[in-house]
């Protein structure tokens, strides 16, 4: 069994306490590394390097540091196949998956960071022709990266890339049970000579290592994806010293089939954005409105294409879905599942652990679709990130958009129509930093990634991320050499 180090300082250490924590393939419950217990005294010393790292990190020249961005792509890129395999075992990724979305999803955000930072860090403002103005960005200082188990590796990724390009050093925590992919990222860190300290990846409980982190006085800002619940203590923990915070959060995001809309198209895209990754997506569908006119229809389609999904061992190049992240997640979504039930929502697929071996071991959960569920059911409230889908009927579009509204997130959703300038009307209604139109889950870098109302603050993947990760100063020089300045300048 390999035991696994933290990366402080550009040196591979134990926890100060000597402690491990067991790691375990979801996909057959065999405990397969042993990673350091951080705690607070790791978090200090994690933080400390890349405060001495900062100095030096952000004077090299922005050619230099893009450059480096980019050889971390291209390092990565070059593991690609071995960092996906980590994430197939410690995840439970499809390696199919592992390899596209996970680690190539990665290889190529990072490239994205490297190269617009490299044309957008400042500008000339020609407010008077008597001074030179200017705008540039400069690093906000050190950056806590607090990221979470659904996409182990590409939501380090989404935040780094932007972080290191624009002049940050950065301590990373990743999540306790999938922190393997993102220990392997730092040995590729470690591959092309960043100064030591400029980024730290420490291991550790997020009640104790994170919340360090997020209360710390040595670090500036927290760029955190991961649970609405640990946003707001992170947010309470960072008040008190005023650091950035950067939140991306849970949705329950709608699909709204409109009666005019391509069934086949809809059932297809919504299939594979419910049950991909297992469902354990902050993207994926959370809630079906389907209109009564074609409701039948369409419930059919899904249940028999839901049944299709090839739910198997992740190491399968024929394997469509995994199992879920632990025992505890898939204990948190049979929950869900119960509370349908008991609500009265009709479980018409799945849902069920497998009984036939090997699936019988590992914490699969067969995809489930509920129909006649109503809006105030749990199930349809609350973020369930498993591969559940959640059915309702509705009766009037003129309603849809209000019932699609009412919810305390605002991820993304989706319209599915013939009807295009319908459609869009439907969008510039919905309250939510995302919305698709035929389509659900197609995410690229270059377009900003984030929510609106308890889905977050702030956008990753995009030119906007610059703005998460700078500080931005306005330099006003004089140029008339006056002694004197008017009164009416103001
Ligand atoms: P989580 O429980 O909130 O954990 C996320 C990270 O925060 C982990 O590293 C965790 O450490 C750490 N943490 C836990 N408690 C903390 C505390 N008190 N202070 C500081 N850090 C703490 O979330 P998750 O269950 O891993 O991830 C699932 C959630 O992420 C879902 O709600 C999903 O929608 C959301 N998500 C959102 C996006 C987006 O872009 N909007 C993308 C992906 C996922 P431990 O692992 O040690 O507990």
């Amino acid at each position: 069994m390999q035991q696994y180090k933290m990366w402080i300082n550009g040196k591979w250490v134990g926890a100060e306490s000597g402690r491990t924590y067991p790691v375990v393939n979801p996909a057959n419950e065999e405990v397969i590394a042993e990673v350091p217990l951080g705690d607070r005294a790791d978090v200090d010393k994690a933080v400390a390097a890349a405060r001495r790292a900062f100095p030096v990190w952000s004077q090299k020249t922005q050619a230099e540091r893009s450059r480096i961005v980019s050889r971390i792509a291209a390092a990565l890129g070059e593991r690609l196949e071995e960092v996906a395999r980590i994430e197939m075992l410690d995840h439970g990724a499809p390696i199919n998956a592992a390899r596209g979305m996970h680690v190539g999803g990665s290889v190529e955000n990072l490239e994205y960071a490297a190269q617009v930072s490299r044309v957008l860090m400042g500008s000339a403002v020609p407010v008077n022709p008597a001074a030179l103005t200017y705008i540039q960005r400069e690093p906000v200082g050190v950056c806590a990266l607090i990221t979470p188990w659904n996409f182990p590796l590409l939501m380090v990724a989404w935040k780094l890339g932007f972080a290191l390009a624009a002049g940050n050093t950065c301590v990373i925590k990743p999540p306790s049970i999938d922190s393997l992919s993102t220990l392997k990222l730092a040995e590729v860190l470690e591959s092309v000579d960043l100064p030591p300290g400029t980024v730290n990846v420490i291991t550790g409980p997020g009640g104790t290592v994170g919340e360090a982190l997020a209360s710390h006085p040595g670090v500036d800002k927290i760029a955190f994806t991961g649970s609405c619940d640990t946003g707001k203590d992170i947010m309470a923990c960072a008040s008190r010293s005023v650091k950035r915070v950067g939140l991306e959060l849970g949705g329950k995001n709608p699909f709204i089939v409109l009666p005019d809309a391509d069934i086949d198209a809809a059932v297809e895209g919504g299939v594979f954005a419910s049950f991909c990754n297992s469902g354990m997506i902050c993207a994926s569908p959370g809630r079906y409105y389907v209109h009564e006119s074609i409701h039948d229809e369409f419930v059919e389609k899904f249940v028999a294409a839901a049944g299709k999904i090839v739910v198997g061992d992740p190491a399968s190049e024929k394997t469509q879905m995994g199992p879920l992240v632990s025992a505890e997640h898939r204990d948190k979504v049979e929950g869900y599942i119960r509370s349908g039930v008991a609500e009265g929502a009709k479980l018409v697929l799945g849902g069920k652990r497998p009984a036939a071996p090997p699936l019988n071991k590992g914490y699969f959960v067969m995809p489930a679709v509920f129909t006649g569920v109503t809006q105030d059911m749990t199930i349809a409230r609350e973020e369930i990130f498993g591969p559940v889908v959640c059915i309702m009927k509705y009766l009037s579009e003129d309603r849809v958009v209000a019932l699609a509204n009412d919810n305390t997130f605002g991820l993304c959703a989706s319209v599915w129509t013939r009807d295009m300038p319908k459609g869009i009307r439907m969008a510039n209604e919905i309250r939510a930093g995302w919305v698709w139109i035929n389509e659900h889950l197609m995410l690229a870098p270059g377009l900003p990634w984030g929510g609106y109302k308890e889905s977050g603050i702030g956008k990753d993947g995009s030119i906007h991320t610059l703005d998460e990760y700078t500080e931005l100063k306005v330099i006003y020089a004089d140029l008339t050499g006056a002694t004197h300045k008017p009164w009416h300048v103001l």
